[in-house]
């Protein structure tokens, strides 16, 4: 299990929880408005912490934090994620998983065998580009398997664990594609419409994102916010290592793209967001599809909308459910 970032505490992070975040590299997407780029470039072998560090922190904060959040990247990329995972359970800590729902087997396996207890899982467009606007391979890049992410929907929708999902509404998104997702997952206990911002390390105009100087500089606070090194900055030798593996990445990145590429001059930043207004009316005209849709990072009108839905339309019988959770087509 490689750890990329580590976030001691965050009340965003984990529905009604304080919990510490735990990032790991590597991601087989490649959304254009990711704000964890560096990790997303750093590979899935980019190690920044040391897991039995991380364990033992988490150690000294029981009885103060409610929860851990594994994210990323794409956490199903790494090998011992349920080792990881089953000693954060050790500890007494509930677990939730943030995916991208490529790897439906794996996670069939952690539900399975009750290794989470919260799944959030993002839907980045429609999964039937029929008459949408916006598709996967526009917003993440080619190459994804769209069945796939088809049978983690379907996972989760049994109701075995505990799940939302969720989407950052890019300004590429219209009103029908969020439709045509919310169909996808009709009856879902809980859709999240997320706000749209402009990545930091486009912002910047260099492709390259501000955490490789905080990483340099040691900027604890900026670190925390980011994810990157704070509990162990002030270990010399692991800063300077996921420095050089850092710009390594970022030198990569620009290399794939082309070297005259320039992060600034993508049209798909050039989008304005939508405004929250928009999204809130948007929401409104999802609810009646899921039984609660709700907004976040809208500022002022954040907000949760609950469906009035007929639970017999929506709640599976234990009858429906699979038998087994590992969906037998997936790798
Ligand atoms: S799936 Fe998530 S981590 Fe991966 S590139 Fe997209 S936003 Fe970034």
């Amino acid at each position: 299990m490689r750890i990329a970032g580590f976030e001691k505490c965050s009340l965003v992070d984990y529905p009604g929880k304080m919990a510490a975040v735990v990032f790991t590299p590597g991601c087989n997407m490649d959304c254009f408005y990711c704000h964890n780029r560096w990790i997303v470039s750093a590979g899935a072998d980019f190690c920044a912490y040391d897991p039995e560090q991380v364990l033992e922190f988490l150690d000294t904060r029981n009885g103060l934090l409610d929860g851990v959040v594994i994210t990323g990247g794409e956490p199903t990329l790494q090998p011992g994620l349920e080792e990881f995972i089953g000693r954060v359970r050790d500890l007494g800590y509930p677990v939730k998983l943030d995916t991208n729902g490529t790897n439906p087997a794996r996670l069939g396996r952690l539900i399975e065998r009750g290794l989470v207890d919260y799944v959030a899982m993002d839907l980045k467009a429609p999964l039937d580009s029929n008459g949408s606007h916006c598709d996967y391979e526009s917003l993440c890049g080619s190459g994804i398997d769209l069945e796939a992410v088809e049978a983690s929907v379907r996972l989760l929708l049994q109701g075995w664990v505990e799940y939302e999902f969720r989407t950052t509404v890019a300004p590429q998104l219209g009103r029908d594609d969020l439709m045509a997702i919310a169909r996808s997952i009709r009856g879902a206990r809980r859709y999240v419409l997320q706000q749209y911002r402009v990545p930091e390390y486009a912002q910047s105009g260099t492709g390259v994102s501000p955490v490789s100087s905080a990483l340099r500089h040691g900027q604890d606070a900026h670190a925390t916010k980011t994810g990157v090194p704070p509990v162990f900055a002030s270990n010399a030798a692991q800063v300077s290592a996921a420095v050089e593996a850092f710009d390594r990445a970022a030198c990569r990145e620009q290399d794939d793209r082309g070297a005259a590429y320039d992060v600034a001059s993508d049209p798909r930043l050039s989008f304005p967001p939508h405004s929250p207004y928009l999204i809130l009316e948007w929401a409104e005209q999802i609810a009646p599809l899921v039984r609660c849709v709700q907004t976040r990072g809208m500022g002022t009108i954040d907000t949760a909308i609950v469906a009035a839905v007929p639970p017999a339309e929506f709640t599976p019988s234990y009858d429906e459910r699979e038998e087994s959770l590992i969906p037998q087509t997936a790798v």
